[in-house]
């Protein structure tokens, strides 16, 4: 049955995040040959409606308003539902992010619908849409269907592979005029945490430090193996706790959920707090001292050896693969 599917472009610094074209490769399969129509919320955001195309979008709607220029739950609900008011969708895909976490139960307590959110794969079997999310801190799966209503999901980032980008592809780009009223919160400036190069939650290689790391000075030799793999920092909650780094680095149960190609961790034990943000990864590389830590029952390599031994000699041999 084809079907008209939503998805929310989401869009950071003026660029839109990899998993808006992650949602359009989800929305494709849910939308069973229907049309796949991106949304783009925010100021002068139009010109990245080309980029939603080239990468599937048959459609995007845009709505620009000065009061969309920052994420609120209120502006972003106001726009989104206006959209799905004009479109009427049989579906809606949105990032599971932060944005995505806090936006999507609103949106389905408005249209009085289910959510299923942190959806790790969809697949067409039986002529049901099936969604796959983990449950349990990541220790099992589930597999959920729609029987009735909007079938709406966030997806989590990394899991779902984009199609093809096709420079070639062309679409309709439309606008829609929303008077976005009543904003109980006014963004007046955002700060940003001093955390540089790739976004934690996106990154394709994470190199992560726990209290093994042993002082913020213990995280240096990190960031270079992160930097030479092209990848992002993080940590455990120990190593947030003693103050070695900033906790918007913390992976985990209460922090972020993580699911790169390759997680390399560097003295952390594996409690299962942490194994709740990143045990889904492809690929676990563990460093620990103590043969006996649990991470090493997640890993799928483990070195045992002082990390300030292993990390530097593993950034030179990347460096060498490199050259
Ligand atoms: P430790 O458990 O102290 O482990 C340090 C490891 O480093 C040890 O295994 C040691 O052998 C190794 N080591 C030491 N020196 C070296 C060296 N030179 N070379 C190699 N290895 C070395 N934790 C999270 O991470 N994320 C969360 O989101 C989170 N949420 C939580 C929520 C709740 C409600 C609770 C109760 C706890 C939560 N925790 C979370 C905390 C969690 O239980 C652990 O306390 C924490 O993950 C431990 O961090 P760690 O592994 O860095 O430290």
């Amino acid at each position: 049955m084809a079907r008209k599917v939503l998805v929310l472009g989401e869009v950071r610094d003026g660029q839109l995040r990899n998993v808006s074209h992650e949602a359009i490769s989800a929305a494709k399969t849910v939308a069973e040959g229907g049309e796949v129509v991106g949304v783009l919320l925010g100021d002068s955001v139009q010109p990245l409606a080309e980029e939603l195309i080239k990468n599937g979008a048959d459609k995007v709607v845009v709505v620009e308003n000065e009061k969309l220029a920052h994420y609120t739950s209120d502006g972003y609900a106001q726009g989104l539902l206006a959209v799905i008011e004009e479109e009427q969708p049989q579906g809606l895909i949105i990032g599971h992010t932060s944005l995505g976490k806090d936006l999507s139960p609103k949106i389905a307590s408005k249209l009085h619908s289910g959510l299923i959110s942190d959806v790790t794969s969809i697949e067409v079997t039986g002529g049901n849409i099936v969604f796959t999310r983990p449950i349990y801190s990541g220790k099992a799966f589930e597999k959920k269907i729609v029987t009735d209503g909007l079938i709406f999901a966030t997806i989590r980032p990394n899991n779902i592979a984009p199609i093809e980008k096709d420079e070639s592809r062309t679409g309709e780009v439309s606008t829609l005029a929303v008077d976005i009223k009543d904003l109980r919160t006014i963004i007046k400036e955002v700060v940003r945490k001093a955390t540089e190069g790739v976004d934690l939650s996106e990154a394709k290689v994470v190199v992560a430090g726990g209290r093994g790391v042993k002082s913020e000075e213990g995280f240096e030799p990190l960031k270079e193996l992160a930097n030479v793999l092209g990848g992002a920092v993080g940590a455990s909650r120990g190593a947030c706790d003693a103050e070695y780094c900033d906790y918007s680095l913390q992976i985990g149960q209460t922090g972020k959920v993580v699911t790169p190609d390759l997680y390399i961790a560097c003295g952390i034990s594996g409690a299962i707090q942490h194994l709740a943000g990143m045990s889904n990864s492809k690929v676990i590389v563990a460093i620990n001292k103590d043969p006996e830590a649990n991470i090493f029952n997640v890993a799928d390599y483990g070195i045992v050896g002082d990390l300030f031994e292993v990390v530097p000699m593993l950034t030179e041999e990347f460096k060498k693969l490199k050259v």
